[in-house]
């Protein structure tokens, strides 16, 4: 039975949860982590893109015992149809310093490791445990939490919200709406075994080189989604995402997707002879700056995934989910030095410092609601005709040149038309300046 009082509860043992407890903690406050799962990460079948600048603010040493599964040196972006793929391979030599900038990382181990130093710096941390409801006085103040592990309150000056995509509790506080199909993507994803040296052959990696490959186009038949592919140590994963609202709307399943995917020539050698080890699937928010919610209230602030904070185009959810943790931590801490009860003022902080570090955010707000509402022009005309165009290009045949490009004109013409290709040139670095 929990009787004591914390300066700060927070509910929540992902990243967000972890970077907010461990600022905290090592600030010197009185911090009780809730985490529902078995231990920390111990669902959590993400791997990623790890940036190591955002760790190091949190942890300086991490790369002495952190599990990193390769440093990134590569990534790839790949436009595809269902025969070939046009490629943009980014080599980056600065990876390969002594201190290098980029790692991929296996969430489940990842996290468990983070949370091992949530817990050095002196925070206490209760795994299976489910935060069941906010607790809040007659004015409406957060004063704590219940949980399905005892009864009566456990008692905090602020409650640190880390919950993830669904946010029930700030959904049931009415702090923020459920998010509808169209803002939400659907994840798929597996882990292929393969030994060490045939990942390294398969992707021309030397000893501890990572890459990722990033793919649009025809897999997802017209729906907003991506494919991607993690070389890690000893498996590959690899997996596809699209928007709920589109998977509705076109009756495609997640799997059928991620089977097309596989059967791809570009992709199907990669993971020819592998052991398939796990399958799994999670909700992805994918609204952006635009319909971030209220980030704070009397007594609480929301972090991470549960505060929407997704950061569309570029990979960095788990960095962005980290930032927000360490920030409205400093921000609770700063509240807390000034001295009295936190106010909801106090909180203000928070958002401020969130916008000022956060820039790209705002940068990309537009991106979502262009690909949601093009998809159809970037993700599957834009790739079959670019592609089509660089075969006749490169292909060595019977036929003239000139014959083939004017049948590429006709056909494109027949699909679409020059004025939509090119009205999507210009929205696209519109959204994206
Ligand atoms: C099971 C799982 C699988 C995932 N798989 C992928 C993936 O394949 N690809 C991808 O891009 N992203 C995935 N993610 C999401 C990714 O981890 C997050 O987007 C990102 O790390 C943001 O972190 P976060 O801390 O905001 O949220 P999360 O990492 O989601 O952490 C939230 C934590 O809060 C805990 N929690 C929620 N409600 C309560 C409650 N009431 N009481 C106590 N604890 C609670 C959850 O168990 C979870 O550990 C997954 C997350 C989870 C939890």
């Amino acid at each position: 039975m929990i009787e004591e009082r914390f300066d700060a509860i927070v509910v929540g043992a992902g990243m967000a949860g972890n970077a907010a407890a461990l600022t905290m903690a090592k600030r010197g406050m009185k911090v009780l982590q809730l985490e529902r799962g078995e231990y920390s990460g111990s669902k959590n079948v993400q791997t990623a893109i790890l940036d190591a600048h955002i760790v190091e603010q949190l942890i300086p040493d991490f790369r002495e015992d952190a599990p990193l599964e390769r440093r990134l040196v590569e990534q790839r972006f790949w436009l595809m149809d269902s025969r070939s793929h046009i490629g943009l391979r980014y080599r980056f030599n600065d990876c390969n310093d002594e201190r290098p900038n980029r790692y991929i990382v296996i969430r489940a181990l990842f996290d468990k490791w983070f949370s091992w130093k949530v817990r050095e710096a002196g925070a206490t941390v209760l795994y299976q445990t489910t935060v069941t409801e906010l607790a809040q006085n007659r004015r409406g103040r957060v004063i704590g939490v219940r949980t399905d592990r005892q009864d009566g309150i456990i008692h905090a000056d602020v409650v640190v919200l880390a919950e993830g995509v669904n946010g029930l509790l700030g959904t049931r506080a009415g702090w923020r709406e459920r998010p509808t199909p169209d803002q939400v993507a659907l994840q798929v994803k597996e882990m292929h075994i393969l030994p060490r040296k045939t990942i390294e052959a398969r992707f021309n990696l030397k000893r501890d080189e990572g890459v990722v490959i990033e793919a649009a186009g025809t897999i997802s038949r017209g729906m907003t989604g991506i494919g991607f592919i993690y070389a890690n140590r000893e498996c590959i994963s690899l997996g596809v995402g699209c928007l709920v609202s589109d998977l509705q709307r076109t009756g495609e399943t997640p799997y059928g997707v991620l089977d097309r995917f596989k059967r791809y020539p570009s992709v199907e050698p990669l993971i020819n002879g592998s052991e398939l080890k796990e399958y799994s699937a999670h909700l992805i928010p994918k609204r952006g700056y635009n319909t971030i919610p209220q980030l704070y209230g009397k007594g609480w602030v929301v972090v991470g995934d549960a505060a929407e904070l997704d950061n569309t185009s570029h990979c960095g959810r788990l960095n962005v989910a980290m930032i927000s943790g360490r920030i409205a931590a400093e921000a609770i801490f700063r509240a807390k030095s000034r001295g009295g009860r936190s106010t909801s003022n106090s909180f203000s902080l928070y958002k401020k410092m969130l916008n000022e570090s956060y820039e790209d955010l705002k940068k990309y707000k537009d991106m979502p609601a262009l690909m949601h509402t093009q998809p159809d022009n970037f993700l599957l005309t834009h790739p079959q005709l670019v592609s089509k165009a660089i075969q006749n290009f490169a292909r060595i045949g019977g036929r003239p040149k000139a014959g083939e490009e004017k049948s590429d004109s006709k056909s494109f013409g027949d699909v679409w038309s020059w004025t939509g290709l090119f009205g999507d040139g210009f929205r696209l670095p519109r959204a994206w300046r």
